[in-house]
């Protein structure tokens, strides 16, 4: 079976709290630049046949108001922080429309978090109107999403596993500040790979910039995106300048095509 072609949207390219950030008149927070207007970490993945989301985060409504989403297949959750979950409830307009309940891919971790925070959704007497959700459990092995075939790949997040996920040509790995050699054996080959880069200061769950640049490097891969962006990394402008010209800061909105 051949690889499907892919278009990867950006729906948010921000840390937790987003850029701007609530409250905060700093250079980047004050920018008029669109791409300093960073929403919460997510992208779509599309192909002829299937369309999928990588996190619901607290912004997601408006992700798929702003991206004019019609359809979406499934959710595939990298671990259960709140800024990748928060959006989840709001996808009962997908289930009003479709009639069908939404597939939902999660390792046992995320999948413990989801019965917690959206209890509601998994009662026995449901009230109607509630997300309806085909949770899906999820660990290492391969899964397909319609006619997408996702390989996970562990990566850490301090002592939080998190999952980052090959889609062919593609890899997309947000919250990790270290990957095992063997799974980095898994990112090898690909054409494109995206790398959380929450600034420059050294962080304890996540990446800085250089860490992420020097992944890319070390792993061999032609383009490297960084998302997961804090305020304090600095302007999207000033802080692309400094870098080589395949290594490039993601933006809300951005498209990335894989054929
Ligand atoms: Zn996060
Ligand atoms: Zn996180």
């Amino acid at each position: 079976m051949s690889y499907p072609a892919l278009t990867i949207t950006f729906l948010g390219t921000g840390t937790s709290g987003g850029v701007p950030m609530i409250g905060c008149s700093c250079h980047v927070c004050t920018s008029t630049d669109k791409k300093d207007k960073r929403l919460r970490s997510s992208i779509l993945v599309r192909s002829a046949k299937t369309t999928l989301v990588v996190d619901t985060g607290p912004d997601f409504r408006y992700q798929m108001l702003r991206q004019n989403v019609k359809h979406l297949d499934a959710v595939v959750f990298t671990h259960p922080h709140k800024d990748h979950l928060a959006g989840l409830d709001d996808i009962r307009a997908f289930n009003f429309f479709t009639k069908r309940p939404m597939k939902v891919y999660a390792d046992s971790l995320t999948e413990e978090a989801l019965r917690r925070d959206f209890y509601y959704a998994f009662s026995d007497t449901k009230y109607p109107g509630i997300p309806e959700l085909d949770l899906n459990t999820i660990d290492l092995e391969p899964f397909v999403v319609g006619d997408i075939p996702i390989t996970p790949i562990l990566v850490w997040h301090m002592k939080m596993p998190v999952l980052g996920f090959r889609f062919g040509k593609f890899t997309y790995i947000t919250d990790a500040n270290r990957i095992d050699d063997a799974e980095k054996e898994k990112i090898k080959g690909s054409e494109a790979l995206v790398l959380n880069a929450l600034r420059k200061q050294k962080h304890i769950s996540h990446f800085t910039l250089e860490e992420a640049v020097s992944m890319v490097q070390e792993l061999k891969i032609n383009k490297g995106y960084f998302t997961h962006i804090s305020h304090q990394l600095g302007r999207h402008e000033e802080v692309e300048s400094d870098l080589s010209e395949n290594m490039r800061l993601a933006y809300d909105g951005l498209v990335l095509e894989f054929s």
